[in-house]
C-alpha cells in the first residue's frame, strides 16, 4: 500500500472531510433500542424508505415492543412489514432474534446489552439464524452503544473506488481497517458510519458517481 493510499491515515482524513461538508446526522433514526433493531434486519435487501414503511405499520399496529411482536403471530407480522420486502424471511428472523431475547435474557433488552462483553455478545448475535455481520454491529452499536465498526455496501464501495480494499476483501478484513485505524469510540463510529451512508447514497452511486462534487474527491 503506498502512503497515499495508507488506509489508516486516510481513513482520519476522509471522517473530517466528511464531518465539514455534511456535519452531524443524529443517527440511528429510531426512537427507541428496539426500533434500532428491528430496522437493522428489515433493512437487509431494501432501501430505507420501505424499512420506514414497515416500521409506520408495525407502530400503527401497537407492535414495536419485544413483548407485543414476540405475541404476534408470524404470518400477521409478516404481512405488517410487507413494505421492506422479504417479509416472510424477515418476519422469521425477528421471531428468531425475540426468541433468543426470551430465552437467554428474559425478554429484556437491559439484560441483554449488559450482560456481556461487546465481541461475546457479537458471537451470540452471530449465531442467530438471519444475523449477519452488518446487521449484528448494527445492533450493537446504534442500539447496544458498542464500539462495533459497521461496514455496508457503500463502504466497500467507496473503499474500493479510493484503491484501499480490494473488491473481494471479507466483512471482517474492511472492519479491522476502521477498528485499527480510529480510536474505539462510540460517538466517532457512530458519526462515520452515518457520514458513509449519505456520501453513499448521495454522491458515490453505483453508476454515475458524483465525484465532482463529493467531499472525497480530493483523495481520488
Ligand atoms: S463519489 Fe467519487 S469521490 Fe466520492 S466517494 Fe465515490 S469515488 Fe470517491
Amino acid at each position: 500500500m503506498s502512503e497515499k493510499k495508507n488506509g489508516n491515515n486516510l481513513l482520519i482524513r476522509f471522517y473530517d472531510s466528511l464531518f465539514e461538508r455534511f456535519g452531524p446526522q443524529q443517527w440511528w433514526p429510531a426512537r427507541t433500542r428496539f426500533e434500532v433493531i428491528v430496522g437493522a434486519i428489515l433493512t437487509q435487501n431494501t432501501n430505507w424508505g420501505n424499512v420506514e414503511r414497515a416500521i409506520r405499520a408495525l407502530k400503527k399496529s401497537k407492535a414495536l415492543t419485544p413483548a407485543k411482536m414476540f405475541a404476534l403471530p408470524t404470518v400477521k407480522l409478516a404481512e405488517l412489514i410487507r413494505p421492506s420486502g422479504y417479509f416472510n424471511i424477515k418476519a422469521k428472523r425477528l421471531k428468531n432474534f425475540l426468541t433468543y431475547l426470551y430465552s437467554v435474557h428474559g425478554g429484556s433488552l437491559n439484560r441483554l446489552f449488559a450482560a456481556k462483553e461487546g465481541s461475546e455478545l457479537r458471537m451470540e448475535l452471530l449465531s442467530i439464524n438471519g444475523i449477519g455481520p452488518e446487521t449484528a454491529d448494527s445492533i450493537l452499536l446504534y442500539a447496544g452503544q458498542k464500539p462495533e465498526f459497521v461496514i455496508d455496501a457503500y463502504t466497500r464501495r467507496i473503499l474500493q473506488r479510493h484503491g484501499i480494499v480490494k473488491e473481494k476483501s471479507a466483512y471482517e478484513e474492511l472492519k479491522r481497517l476502521f477498528t485499527a485505524g480510529l480510536p474505539r469510540d462510540v460517538r466517532l463510529f457512530n458519526e462515520y458510519h452515518a457520514l458513509i451512508v449519505k456520501t453513499g447514497s448521495e454522491y458515490c452511486l453505483a453508476r454515475r458517481p458524483k465525484c465532482e462534487s463529493c467531499p472525497l474527491e480530493p483523495f481520488l
